[in-house]
């Protein structure tokens, strides 16, 4: 049998690719700001409804440009149930990481637990969107604005997540996106910054030119992180195929969801297991980035580890995401922040979850073959 994957990148058509490609040549203008380049910038910006976006070479540059950006320096608050790349961001910059427990229910920082976390050092905080899921924005910024603190959203699952019609990535003083091959919208590898104003734009700008602000001047310490002519047709390209990438993901969601309902067990966060039913919130457009379930090892039968590697006997993919812990790695778990017992919710999850294989053309059939395998 055919192995699935637990993504599959969406890629352009080869014809049109090759219509933008012949265009580059000619214009042989390959990078620096070029003409897909500002185009994309004015695309993005557009679908993802926020004013401005500064294109970068992959997701993780932004987040440490944005640290650079704001000057962030002393604590900065995380979450430990992340991609890495979020705590090395903080740590890039010769910040501390401090890492807080998350809410159960959605993966997310839990707001109640930053208070006692703050600390005069504190000068930032960097929450993540987790799975695309909305942290609780408000709660954040309320947070942020009594004690002065800067908010920087890892948002790399949240491409074209909205909440009451509005872009998730408004929130915060900056918001950064990840274009990996592997998340909902690709440009192979990429990122981007969002921010607020014209000024933070061309500050961002510069920043990911060496800082370079003209031919001669150098305003700060930049980095090279500009977006190149040939990635930015892919996207391009890509963006015209995102929405109905999203409702292919959509589709397949709820048949996880409507599936493993019957399952003792396995479980999955409840706005994602009402995803299609009465009980959904429709105030929030998601982009089914991806489906975790979390296995309960006494209910289910089985351990999480022992339902991975069997899925996998049956080349069926799934990913431990996010397991381990950003915190139990050995770079930083010997902060204070860092013990199990101190982030018992993330240490649970990480424990328990998998994401199951979801991308655009995942076919009825592999995800029936999917929830067999969980069914046993
Ligand atoms: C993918 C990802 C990143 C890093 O993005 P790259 O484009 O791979 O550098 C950062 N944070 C999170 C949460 C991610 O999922």
């Amino acid at each position: 049998m055919d192995k699935i994957t637990v993504t599959s990148p969406l890629l352009p058509d080869l014809d049109e690719f090759h219509e933008l490609l012949k265009d580059i040549w000619d214009r042989k203008w390959i990078t620096n700001n070029g003409t897909l380049h500002r185009q994309l910038e004015q695309e993005l910006a557009s679908y993802l409804k926020v004013p401005y976006i500064s294109l970068f070479t992959n997701g993780t540059l932004p987040l440490i440009t944005a640290l650079q950006a704001l000057h962030i320096t002393g604590e900065v608050i995380t979450t430990p149930y992340s991609f890495v790349a979020t705590t090395h961001s903080i740590w890039w910059n010769g910040a501390r990481p401090v890492f807080v427990d998350i809410d159960p229910a959605t993966g997310n920082i839990d707001p109640d637990k930053i208070e006692s976390a703050i600390t005069p050092q504190t000068s930032a905080i960097m929450p993540v969107h987790v799975y695309g899921k909305p942290c609780d924005v408000k709660r954040i910024k309320e947070i942020a604005d009594r004690y002065n603190l800067r908010v920087i959203y890892d948002a790399a699952h949240a491409f074209g997540v909205e909440q009451d019609g509005k872009s998730i990535l408004e929130w915060g003083d900056l918001s950064t996106l990840s274009f990996h091959a592997t998340k909902v919208y690709n440009t192979i590898e990429g990122g981007a910054m969002v921010m607020h104003d014209a000024e933070m734009k061309q500050r961002i700008d510069y920043l990911k030119n060496f800082g370079f602000a003209g031919e001669t001047e150098v305003v700060g310490p930049g980095i090279n992180s500009k977006m190149d002519e040939i990635r930015a047709a892919y996207g391009l390209l890509n963006l015209r195929q995102v929405d109905s990438a999203i409702a292919a993901r959509r589709a397949i969601a709820e048949k996880y969801a409507d599936a493993i309902r019957d399952i003792p067990g396995i479980s999955t966060f409840p706005y994602m297991a009402a995803m299609g039913t009465a009980d959904e919130d429709h105030s929030l457009r998601h982009n089914f980035a991806y489906f975790p379930i979390f296995v309960d090892e006494a209910q289910y039968g089985m351990s999480r580890d022992e339902l991975y590697f069997k899925m996998k006997e049956h080349d069926v993919l799934g990913r431990r995401y996010f397991y381990p812990l950003i915190s139990s790695f050995s770079t930083y778990r010997s902060l204070p922040s860092a013990h199990p017992a101190n982030l018992p919710n993330a240490t649970r999850l990480a424990d328990t979850v998998i994401c199951l294989p979801i991308y655009h053309d995942l076919t009825d059939e592999q995800v029936m073959r999917v929830i067999d395998l969980i069914r046993k």
